[in-house]
């Protein structure tokens, strides 16, 4: 039998083969009015997914180059800094901070949980003169989402700017930048954006630029004040991935034509007909529910007791021909993760449900069969019209 191929992992996603063939076009020179309009048109475009009237920036890298700019153009050599963090990704802030002489506060919980926005309160009591919080909204390694509008309501209280890892949150789960009070979220290309990766976004609030006038660490490549400068020409400052560009700019069509608030609300559907589905079989999900709140961009599931964890990516993939992710660092045999970012559909739960099943089957678990797939169907059925 063939083994046809579905991409269905956290990032990078499944692009479609309309974006696919825009970018397979020959190729344009970046200093021509033809793809100037292209940079004025995402830039406004990238507006309506982070729902903010700031700036937003496109730098060519992987999502990790905007978190990096978050801190090197915002902050001075040992400004202390609050990073909150329940899993790799938050771990991440703390250690690009840390690199840069940033002295950080981290405010730690277990992974699965979530840091409350009354810890974050208590952080920014006990240390004076703290100048930003940096905080995961989807910690994609756990697929757990933090309390963003809270964490934001107590931060924008102090001088601290509030800064969110929106990278598998933009485009995914409800982000209000303006309305919430986030001074700056970054996000990355190949995850509910549909293209590949290489892209990077960065969203500045007003109270983050006045930082950025006053900031000394390091930049180049990164510096987001010339990037600003160089995007109101409707251009870049460097090379960017031109190609890229030019698949993104038909992404946000389709993003913004099916409507920011319906691929929020697909994304929640598609995720919980997931969860469904997985607990249906009595699997248990990473995320402590109801204490936190599930990402709606990925499901991170505990493997079952007797079953050899690392092998269900691997199997899914290679004889299933699912790709999903397992567990990052230490969570790695102990969880699986399936994803429910970019351009999904409901086809895509059962793809992953009975890929997951059959996998499961292979390594002894036992269970009824197919008694996923029935309850993540039954869940499409009641919640969306077919
Ligand atoms: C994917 C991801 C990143 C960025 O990773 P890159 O590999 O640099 O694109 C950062 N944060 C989260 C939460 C992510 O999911």
């Amino acid at each position: 039998m063939i083994v046809k191929k579905f991409l269905c992992a956290p990032g990078p996603t499944a692009v479609p083969a309309e974006i696919l063939n825009e970018m397979a076009k020959p190729l344009i020179h970046h200093r021509t009015p033809q793809f100037d309009a292209i940079i004025a048109e995402n830039a406004q475009l990238l507006k309506q997914v982070f729902k903010t009237q700031n700036p937003v920036v496109t730098f060519t890298s992987s999502g990790t180059g905007a978190m990096e700019a978050s801190i090197t153009n915002f902050l001075s050599k040992g400004d202390k800094a609050i990073v909150v963090s329940a899993g790799k990704f938050g771990e991440r802030f703390a250690e690009i901070g840390t690199a840069y002489g940033v002295e950080v506060i981290e405010l730690k919980a277990e992974y699965g949980k979530d840091v409350k926005p009354a810890a974050v309160a208590e952080a920014l009591k006990a240390n004076p003169g703290v100048k930003a919080v940096y905080s995961e909204y989807s910690e994609t390694s756990t697929a757990v989402a933090f309390d963003i509008k809270g964490i934001a309501e107590v931060v924008r209280k102090t001088d601290a700017i509030f800064v969110v890892d929106a990278i598998t949150a933009a485009g995914c789960m409800e982000l209000e930048m303006d309305a919430w009070g986030i001074d700056v979220a970054v996000a990355g290309s190949q995850k509910s954006f549909m293209i590949p990766p290489g892209l990077a976004f960065l969203a500045a609030s007003e109270k983050a630029r006045k930082m950025m006038e006053t900031s000394n660490l390091p930049k180049y490549y990164f510096d987001l004040a010339g990037e600003i400068k160089s995007n109101e020409k409707n251009t870049t400052s460097w090379t960017p991935a031109v190609t890229i560009i030019i698949g993104l700019n038909m992404a946000l069509k389709m993003m913004v034509s099916e409507g920011i608030d319906n691929v929020i609300k697909r994304h929640y559907i598609i995720a919980e007909a997931i969860r469904v589905g997985v607990q249906a079989i009595g699997l248990k999900l990473f995320a402590d529910v109801p204490n936190v709140r599930p990402s709606d961009a990925v499901t991170a599931v505990r493997v079952p007791d007797g079953v050899e964890g690392k092998k269900i990516p691997d199997i899914m993939q290679n004889k299933y021909g699912v790709t999903i992710a397992g567990g990052q660092g230490s969570m790695a045999g102990k969880i699986f993760r399936l994803g429910s970012l970019g351009y999904m559909d409901k086809t895509d739960v059962i793809i992953q449900l009975q890929a997951m099943e059959f996998t499961l089957k292979d390594l002894g678990f036992q269970f009824e069969s197919g008694k996923s797939v029935a309850a993540a169907q039954k869940f499409l059925l009641d919640n969306i019209k077919l």
